[in-house]
Order: C-alpha cells, then structure tokens, then sequence
C-alpha cells in the first residue's frame, strides 16, 4: 500500500485520513512490528517544529501523523487544503486498544510522574478486558539505555510514549532503532486523564472545537504554551 500524500500546513506534513482510516493505518503498522511511530500535533507542536530542528526531524520521521486540535484543521482549510477530520491522539489511542483487546494484544505504558502509569493501567483493564498490560515506567529517568531494555523485555505489540511535547517525538525517534515494539504513539497528556487525574472536556465542549478552552480554564497556567495559537493563526494567514 503507498502512503497517500500528506497535507503540509507550516512545515508539517498531516496524513488526511478520518479516524476509522487512520485506526486501520496504525492496526496495519502494528503488525508490521516495526517500531513505527505516530505523532499528534497540535498548531503549538506545528510552531514549536518551526523553531527547533531536532523536534522537526521527530516529527516528520513519524510513520503516521494525525491532527490532534481544530487549530489545525483551521489551519488547513484557511489554506485551502482541508484535512478530513480532527483526530484526537487520545481518542485513537482508545480506538487502537478496543482492537488490541480483542487479540490479547499487548502495550506499555511510558510516561509521566511515579505511579500513573500503573494507576492508569489499573483503570484501563477494567475498561478493556482482554489488553495485556505488558508494563509501565514513569517518565522522569535520566538515561534511555535501561528504559529500553525494560520496554524489549516487556516485548509489547503498543508503547505509548507521553513525556510532553516535543521530548517524546525525539525520545521515539532516538529509541526506534533500538525499540523491540509493534508501534509507538506520542500521546502527550493522556496517561493524566486514563489514571482520572486530569478531567477531558465535556463532549459537547469537544464537538464544539472547544477543549482548548475547557483546558486553559482548568489549568490557566498554560496560557504562555496556547499563545502560540494566534501566532500560528496569522501564520497560516500570511502564508495564505
Ligand atoms: N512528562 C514526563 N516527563 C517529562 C516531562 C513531562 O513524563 O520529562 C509528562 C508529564 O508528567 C505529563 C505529560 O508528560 O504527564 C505531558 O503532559 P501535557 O499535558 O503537557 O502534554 P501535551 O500538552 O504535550 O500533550
């Protein structure tokens, strides 16, 4: 199967697929077992590629590369090259193990502060009986050498990745060669919520494109990262 081309908005090159495709591309690189990683960018990880090389080449090694915000599907109509549909990286992830389930698949869990990802593993098997959960490591260790070794001998067909972004697209990209894995996703923030530590808006605030919103009003602090939003927006104008 060729890889259909990308749509490019500032540099990153999206995959246009809705999310019953891209579950179908990501199942099929699984399988493939190649340590394939997907990334989700957002217009502040679009802006952040504009900056930083290093995350650019993460970003655009990535084997799959869904849009995770509506800033970026703004982005790609204003340019008059739309993108299907939003695809939130949580919400793949969610559609990955529903299949993974099914054939006792299994996955590990990387990422954020000691004991989340055991807590949200705990959550996840109650929610999908049948995932193996093949082992967890939280995401603040200095070197990446016994990391991989504990993720190879787990030897799990998902290794989800959430050290924030960029870390965890270079962390994957660094790692890959190296990784015994079916496939990897960068999924930034969702280990939070699968634990129940972070609350994801409503679904009628998410249909609404509004869950950008519903975050800085829970967590203001991350006004500074979502000023980056505007900018891409006039960006994307200029360009235009
Ligand atoms: N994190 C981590 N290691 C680090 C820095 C961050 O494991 O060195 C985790 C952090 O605990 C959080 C996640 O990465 O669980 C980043 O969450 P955020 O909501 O900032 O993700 P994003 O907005 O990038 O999706």
């Amino acid at each position: 199967m060729s890889a259909p081309e990308k749509i490019d908005v500032l540099g990153v090159g999206f995959d246009n697929l809705d999310m019953d495709e891209a579950v179908e591309r990501g199942w099929a690189l699984m399988k493939k077992h190649r340590a394939a990683y997907v990334v989700t960018p957002n217009p502040e990880i679009v802006m952040v590629c504009r900056e930083d090389p290093e995350a650019a080449r993460a970003v655009a090694g990535a084997a799959l590369t869904i849009p995770d915000g509506i800033g970026v599907i703004y982005g790609a109509k204003l340019l008059r090259t739309p993108l299907k549909e939003k695809i939130p990286g949580i919400d793949f992830t969610c559609r990955l193990f529903e299949r993974m389930a099914g054939e006792g698949k299994r996955v590990f869990l990387l990422g954020s502060k000691p004991g989340v990802a055991e807590q949200a593993a705990q959550r996840l098997a109650a929610a999908y009986p049948g995932l193996v959960f093949a082992g967890t490591n939280d995401g603040y260790f200095q070197d990446d050498g016994p990391v991989v070794e504990k993720i190879n001998a787990a030897a799990p067909d998902l290794l989800l990745v959430c050290l924030g972004a960029p870390k965890q697209e270079k962390w994957m990209r660094r790692n890959a060669p190296r990784l015994d894995v079916g496939l990897m996703i960068g999924a930034g923030g969702s280990l939070d919520v699968f634990a129940g530590n972070v609350e994801r808006a409503p679904e009628r605030w998410q249909k609404l494109g509004l869950e950008w919103l519903y975050r800085l009003a829970k967590e203001p602090k991350r006004i500074g990262r979502m000023m980056k939003l505007p900018q891409f927006l006039l960006c994307v104008m200029f360009r235009k």
